[in-house]
């Protein structure tokens, strides 16, 4: 019986030839540990005539089925490799489609997760000795919180444990135990530092360095920072840190000093880039990301699609570490809108409005015009007489190639219907379409 839990090696700055021979031995182990241990995979593996004794190396992978969310939703607990007994927590995924779903962790997932933080806090500059602000939940089943807090006691940094609930709270800690790094979704971040210059701290003036942008993307896709990463790291001063992740990956890819994308852990996960009939893609090209989380004793995957369209770069970092890395995410596969005969991404859409300085929130409406055609509306928040929605208009066609229809609303009744409590991030999306993409 297969009984080896995770082990940490840093990989990243080890030689090609080392981190390719520890990846392949990491990924037959994970094989194996699916086919003797994993119900669901067990199945499947019978069900697709799959012999894992013809899996040799790591680039057999492709071959191996792929596993979505609709899986996991329908048959969690097939997905269970221990006994109930040894499952120590669960994180519920974000439910961005249908109910959430439990993921079960043992202890020694709580070590990994708690590892890939190390090193994404380590590739940040984050050491000893930093009092680092954690503006996420800790709660709620959320698991992001949980492994910012377990790695930065591994790190021995620090831990505020601010939570992402109440802007007064967090002004409170950040103005009383001046942290030199704060993690946080950017829009939140970006309200904090009002929040303070309102109330005489300035932000610039706080001691703080390092902000770790999370749930929101800070670079745009040849990764140098949007505008709305620029606006967070003028307000404070600070350097920023884009990272990605989600529940089911079990994985965070963040960030080095370099801002170059996210550092993929090579230890901790395989990531493969597929186009829309699921080939895979060459680095450089836009696709979705799926991730084979590594080392994971409880709910262990093969293949998941995450939704999430990115590029994946193989060129080398100037931070010296051999892991190929992910860009930003471009949008998720679900959220695609295809507008006559052209196709984009909200996060395109934002990209622009995050740019207009008049612009106090926004969100954005989708609904079904004609087949294969949707219709857009960019709902935007602006004080009024100072946003001109026909100019609005034509600085949104001329980057999207097509006129999408611009409302302008006080800036309260846009933050009504983006902000509520039970969210961790701004509410900016609603479709309304009949039948979308994400049951592909
Ligand atoms: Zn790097």
């Amino acid at each position: 019986m297969i009984t080896k839990t995770f082990q940490e090696s840093g990989l990243a700055f080890q030689s090609p030839e080392v981190i390719s021979a520890r990846r392949n031995e990491i990924f037959l182990h994970h094989v194996a540990y699916l086919a003797a241990r994993s119900p669901f995979y067990q199945h499947k593996f019978a069900k697709e005539k799959i012999d894992i004794r013809d899996i040799k190396t790591i680039d057999d992978l492709p071959g191996l089925p792929l596993t979505d969310k609709a899986d996991l939703a329908g048959a969690a607990d097939e997905f269970l490799c221990v006994p109930p007994e040894q499952v120590v927590d669960f994180c519920l995924t974000s439910g961005t489609t249908g109910a959430p779903v439990p993921l079960q962790q043992t202890a020694a997932d709580l070590q990994r997760l708690a590892f890939n933080e190390e090193i994404s806090f380590r590739g940040a500059g984050i050491a000893s000795g930093d009092r680092v602000l954690i503006a996420v939940a800790l709660d709620r089943c959320f698991m992001a919180g949980l492994a910012y807090f377990l790695g930065l006691l591994r790190i021995g940094a620090l831990a505020i444990r601010g939570g992402s609930g109440s802007l007064p709270v967090l002004a409170e800690l950040a103005r009383r135990y001046r942290p030199t790094a704060i993690i946080g979704v950017p829009t939140l971040l970006l309200r904090l530092a009002e929040r303070l210059a309102g109330s005489g701290n300035d932000p610039t003036a706080m001691g703080v360095k390092r902000l770790i942008c999370i749930g929101e993307p800070v670079r745009d896709r040849g990764l140098a920072l949007s505008a709305l990463g620029d606006r967070l790291a003028n307000l404070w001063q600070a350097s920023l840190y884009g990272t990605y992740a989600s529940t089911e990956m079990a994985t965070s890819f963040s960030d080095c000093c370099a801002g170059r994308g996210g550092h993929v852990p090579a230890e901790l996960v395989a990531v493969e880039i597929l186009d829309d009939k699921g080939r895979p893609l060459p680095a450089g090209e836009a696709g979705e990301v799926v991730a084979t989380p590594f080392q994971v004793t409880g709910m262990p995957l093969l293949r998941f699609r995450t939704g999430d369209i990115a590029v994946f770069h193989e060129d080398p970092c100037p931070c010296g570490r051999r892991t190929p890395r992910l860009g930003p995410v471009l949008g998720r596969l679900s959220q695609m809108l295809k507008v006559r005969g052209t196709t984009f991404f909200p996060q395109s859409i934002f990209s622009v409005l995050e740019e207009v300085e008049e612009v106090r929130g926004y969100y954005l409406e989708v609904f079904d015009e004609f087949d294969l055609s949707d219709r857009v509306r960019v709902v935007v928040g602006a004080t009024d007489g100072t946003l001109d929605a026909k100019a609005l208009g034509d600085r949104l066609a001329a980057s999207l190639r097509v006129r999408p229809e611009v409302l302008v609303l006080p800036p309260e009744e846009v933050q009504l219907k983006t902000h509520s409590a039970e969210k961790r991030k701004p509410m900016t999306f609603f479709d309304y379409r009949r039948q979308t993409l994400s049951g592909r």
